[in-house]
């Protein structure tokens, strides 16, 4: 037996890899085009603005623990159960919370190859086992998942549309996927990039965590709404989840800029709306003209593009970024999602996107 010498953190702490957010300086370029955290290139909703300035004067005092200024506006908004949305400190907040609410020690959590990252850290925190079910094609495969499923599975992460591949599971399959876990399963559907998504087979989930009392679906403020540094998210999701989950959640996990600012956003409908639009219009742009350049790009729903290139040396991903970066486009990294050889680009403003073909196209012509 060894002796410790100090606090030990508890099992699985340890075998967390930090996350690592996208860089965002481009040292030495005149002019940055930050494309490597999904964030919108139109900004917050001008109301949304105003709301957080109207906090300044009133610091002094605690917000409302329960959000109930902006449980209220996401009711309105999608016709909900107000009693049955929990807001987060971003929805960030609420993956952790879950895990931590539902996964104990040796208990398995599922998530895919290329899922988003706090999954795994989220289930190892919470003591949990993570188990990752392969993909196909760089999207979640549902027969994977559920070959997987054990008796100590607590929690199956899905984030649809899937960062940072883009790629998406039809309500058909999401909805084949929960029929096939157990009902002491809870599936965890993360649509943080749902408003982008288009196509007529995609669906949040809000149906299935509405009628289902093991679904719960979460969202963000911080990519479409533009609140990113504000930290605002929200989940949908049983009663008996919400109450379980407000038992242990921070009393006053959001701020009150945040509940202000978020309320005033999901109002701004037009607002959504122009960035979708904005979206809608120039992810196929990115996509056509960078595969025209001859690189692979990975068909995408969201507000990103995930970009392959060759292993060969001076061809590289990691050619591809430093070349980047040198002209002020930065590009996010994807080697800790098991993607080394793979660049995801959020879709900018008009100027950023046609800065990034142009760079490619230099990058494709000077490497030929
Ligand atoms: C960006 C993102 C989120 C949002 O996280 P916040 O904590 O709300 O900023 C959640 N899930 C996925 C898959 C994301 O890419």
């Amino acid at each position: 037996m060894t002796t410790a010498t100090g606090p030990v953190p508890r099992a699985g702490i340890l075998d967390i890899e930090a996350y690592v957010p996208g860089k965002s300086a481009a040292p030495g370029a005149s002019k940055i085009y930050k494309l490597s955290s999904n964030e919108t290139p139109l900004g917050p909703s001008p109301k949304a603005r105003a709301a957080y300035n109207s906090v300044a004067d009133k610091l002094e005092l605690y917000p409302d623990g329960a959000s109930t200024k902006l449980r209220e506006a996401i009711a309105r908004r999608f016709g909900l159960d107000a009693g049955r949305i929990v807001c987060g400190n971003g929805s960030d907040d609420l993956l952790h919370l879950l895990a931590g609410v539902y996964v104990g020690p040796g208990d398995e959590g599922i998530f895919t190859t290329h899922g988003f990252l706090v999954y795994r850290i989220a289930i190892l925190a919470a003591g949990g086992v993570p188990v990752v079910a392969p993909e196909t094609n760089y999207t979640a495969d549902v027969d994977a998942i559920l070959a997987r499923v054990t008796p100590r599975t607590k929690i199956v992460y899905l984030a649809n549309p899937n960062n940072p591949t883009g790629t998406y599971l039809s309500f058909h399959e999401v909805k084949r996927l929960h029929a096939g876990l157990p009902p002491t399963t809870l599936l965890v559907l993360d649509a943080a990039y749902g408003e982008y998504a288009r196509t007529n087979d995609y669906s949040t989930g809000l149906e299935l965590a509405s009628t289902c009392e093991n679904v719960v679906m979460t969202r963000t403020f911080s990519k479409i709404h533009g609140l990113a540094a504000l930290r605002v998210g929200w989940m949908y999701a049983p009663a008996r989840v919400c109450d379980a989950v407000d038992r242990v959640r921070g009393p006053f996990n959001l701020s009150a800029a945040a509940i202000e600012a978020g309320a005033a956003a999901v109002d701004d409908v037009a607002h959504v709306e122009m960035a979708a639009e904005h979206n809608a219009k120039w992810l196929p742009w990115v996509i056509a003209e960078i595969s025209a350049l001859g690189f692979e790009v990975t068909p995408s729903v969201a507000n990103f593009a995930l970009i392959h290139f060759p292993k060969k040396p001076g061809r590289s991903a990691v050619d591809a970024d430093r070349f980047l970066t040198a002209r002020g486009i930065v590009v996010r990294n994807v080697g800790a999602y098991g993607l080394p050889d793979a660049l995801r680009m959020t879709i900018g403003s008009e100027e950023a996107n046609k800065a990034v073909v142009a760079a490619l196209a230099d990058f494709a012509r000077a490497t030929a």
